[in-house]
């Protein structure tokens, strides 16, 4: 991108309809983008082949269609570019930021029921982390990132603040697994950087997540974007949305003849204010959009307003 230009991204896992905290997370990297002349990218994570399904992604283009939220480019699958995240981890090697682990399942269910038993941590330490590559087994291998081991990782979060996590909570995450394929947590920072993604605008269940995403960029020498973790929805009883409170697919409210601009609007209020307006123009939304407008506190979503 050219310098400066803002380029968010909304990258939802095709394994369900659009649902409301989905599409606020779209419409928030949307306007985000599109307050500020950038890119609006959109990235199918489709890499849970069992969970994944053809007819969900076509739920969330339908879903982003109806509220208007328009992406740039083509939408890019996830799962498309495996051969491309197992380079990266391949380079990584080359670096000495991560190694060959040949640990097996049960040699690690062992270290844990030993770890458990000794009252220390059951982080997995890999035996293989400084082994002389001379003594490497002929035998299928991880890749692990050599996470480090004293200290601590410190992320500043657009939303959260700065965010703390001790080193010792870290393992050697695996990159690359042994049949060859990449975690998510590698693709995920791949297609980020590839994608040039400037601001990483997720729900907040993925916070703990950025400090080992962190590793990926640091073993690689990457930028690491703007992360802004947003609070979940809860419903007004102060729960974890679900499907009790209501309707909580962006379709159902298009069926039910909602106008988009009313679903549109209303989303950017959840979680979202500025001052005390209520109901604004696409335009002014756009203008007025900025991550430290975003509240700490979990957004309630009140179905009374909904009209249901
Ligand atoms: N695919 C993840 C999800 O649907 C989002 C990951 C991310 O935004 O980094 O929860």
């Amino acid at each position: 991108p050219s310098d400066g230009e803002v380029v968010t991204r909304f990258a939802p896992s095709p394994t369900g309809f659009l649902h409301i905290g989905g599409a606020r997370t779209a419409l928030f990297n949307w306007l985000y983008a599109r307050g500020r002349g950038g890119k609006f990218l959109l990235r199918i994570e489709d890499t849970d082949r069992a969970r994944s399904t053809p007819e969900a992604t076509e739920a969330i283009f339908a879903g982003l269609r109806w509220l208007g939220l328009d992406w740039d480019g083509e939408a890019v699958s996830q799962a498309a570019g495996a051969e491309r995240h197992a380079e990266v981890a391949q380079e990584m090697l080359r670096r000495g930021a991560a190694y060959k682990c040949f640990s097996t399942q049960d040699e690690i269910a062992a270290f844990r029921e030993a770890a458990k038993a000794e009252g220390r941590s059951t982080l997995f330490e890999s035996p293989w982390r400084d082994a002389d590559p001379a003594t490497h087994p002929d035998a299928p291998y991880a890749i692990r990132v050599k996470a480090p081991r004293d200290g601590e990782t410190v992320t500043e979060d657009a939303v959260q603040g700065r965010v703390t996590v001790r080193n010792d909570q870290l393992d050697d995450m695996i990159v690359l697994r042994s049949d060859g394929t990449p975690t998510y947590m590698l693709a995920v920072v791949v297609d980020d950087h590839d994608m040039c993604v400037t601001h990483v605008i997720r729900g907040d269940d993925h916070l703990n997540n950025a400090a080992r995403q962190r590793l990926v960029y640091d073993a690689m020498d990457w930028p690491v974007p703007v992360f802004a973790h947003i609070p979940l929805i809860h419903g007004e009883d102060g729960k974890k949305l679900s499907k009790r409170h209501g309707a909580l697919g962006v379709e159902e409210y298009r069926d039910m003849g909602y106008p988009a601009v009313a679903m549109r609007n209303y989303l950017a209020r959840l979680g979202w204010s500025h001052g005390d307006d209520e109901v604004f123009t696409d335009a002014q939304a756009q203008e007025w959009f900025d991550l430290s407008g975003i509240g700490r506190a979990p957004a309630r979503l009140d179905f009374k307003k909904l009209g249901h």
